[in-house]
């Protein structure tokens, strides 16, 4: 789940420095605000408390007592323990040291490792407690890389797939709640988009299931689930995430006639129809509840396209999908397309959206919103998803993936 930043902190002045009382002693912690939102240096705090820090590229893992806080450069999110947390802020460098938010360690940390840590707003001050003498507490190792989802030992061959290893794949089916995403020029009356992404998203998780994968649906009812939230539930147990939406064209003459299915990945759109459907899409994030500022909108995709190691496996994926799903479809194949989309940006592995066809046309309406045009969109997604699969476990095991050739 998100959580709200600390808002006092963020409005009402920052202070000066911070204390950091732990049993070993007491630390002051300057602040500052240089970047306009308060911050410390991390080896100011590393001097006080158990903390240590790997920094890989824009990854910046912070080790606290066991627990890993996973930080990206530039970001104003930290995940830690599987949930991301909204930070009003960013992490950055700044003369060779790492800077994190003031949030983080007013909020994030009480919240994630409470009672250990306790924040005192009035004081300005983190109170560490002393360790419980019973036993020593686990060690979680810090999480710099996800490990492969697929273990390495193949086994037989799945019956339906061909498959031998497990997969688990991540379903998005697009808005809820009081987002509805397109309003659905020709769905039938009460019907909007987000109706028909969920009916389809419930579809293909049956087919998945029953083809043998793990399935993640990120929406199973009727609710807004934040975007950071969507895409990190797509992280080291996942091997894809797909995201289902409805397309529409805008008013004017093109609008009725223009039908079919498109494929995303995330790059930078390079034409007015992709930067249109981004648009669209990205406009969800104004019902949310923590709602950045547009500018560190587009910092997040532009961050995550220079850092996506998966962009390319994204395309391979959108291109099986895409033609699985043009055999089936009554509209037209307007191909793989590449658009900057924040849901894409923050899932970690390969992700495509797919936008499914166009309620602002006929025909396509009446496809989308009929149990048959449903379960062959579902159906044919899964058929690109297990191409797709079946390709990267050959790929591992050519590539020698740990010793699973054999
Ligand atoms: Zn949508």
């Amino acid at each position: 789940m998100i959580l709200l930043p600390l808002v006092g902190l963020v409005l009402a002045a920052p202070p000066q420095s911070v204390q950091i009382v732990t049993p070993r002693g007491t630390a002051s912690v300057p602040v500052t605000t240089e970047r306009g939102v308060a911050a410390i240096a991390f080896p100011r705090l590393a001097g006080s408390l158990r903390a240590s820090v790997v920094l890989q590229g824009v990854q910046a893992t912070v080790d606290l007592d066991g627990t890993a806080f996973a930080f990206t450069l530039g970001v104003p999110f930290v995940r830690a323990g599987g949930t991301v947390y909204v930070l009003a802020g960013e992490p950055y460098v700044a003369r060779d040291t790492l800077f994190l938010p003031l949030v983080w360690l007013a909020e994030t940390v009480p919240r994630v490792l409470a009672p250990r840590y306790r924040w005192d707003a009035a004081a300005a001050r983190l109170e560490e407690a002393a360790p419980p003498v019973v036993m020593a507490p686990p060690l979680t190792p810090p999480v710099t890389a996800s490990p492969p989802a697929a273990p390495l030992t193949p086994s037989a061959p799945h019956p339906i797939t061909g498959l031998r290893r497990p997969h688990t794949v991540a379903i998005d089916p697009g808005h809820g709640g009081r987002d509805p995403g397109n309003p659905g020029r020709f769905f039938p009356r009460g019907v909007t988009e987000k109706d028909v992404n969920l009916a389809i998203g419930r579809l293909l998780r049956a087919e998945l299931v029953r083809r043998g994968l793990e399935v993640i649906l990120i929406r199973s009812t009727d609710t807004l689930i934040d975007y950071a939230d969507r895409g990190a539930s797509c992280s080291a147990a996942c091997d894809l995430f797909v995201s289902i939406h409805v397309n529409a064209m805008p008013d004017g003459r093109r609008q009725r006639q223009v039908n079919g299915i498109e494929t995303y990945f995330l790059s930078e759109a390079k034409t007015e129809d992709q930067r249109r459907v981004a648009r669209m899409e990205n406009e969800a994030i104004r019902f949310e509840t923590d709602v950045p500022p547009a500018s560190d909108v587009i910092g997040i995709i532009l961050r995550s396209l220079q850092d996506n190691e998966y962009l390319r496996e994204s395309a391979r994926l959108a291109d099986l999908v895409q033609r699985k799903l043009a055999v089936v479809h009554p509209g037209d194949d307007r191909g793989v397309q590449q658009a900057g989309f924040i849901v894409l940006s923050l899932a970690r592995r390969p992700a495509v959206l797919v936008e499914t066809g166009f309620a602002t046309n006929k025909d396509d309406a009446a496809f989308l919103t009929s149990a048959l045009g449903q379960r062959k969109i579902a159906n044919a997604i899964a058929d690109g998803i297990v191409a797709y699969l079946l390709e990267f476990e050959r790929k591992v095991t050519l590539g020698g993936g740990g010793g699973a050739a054999r």
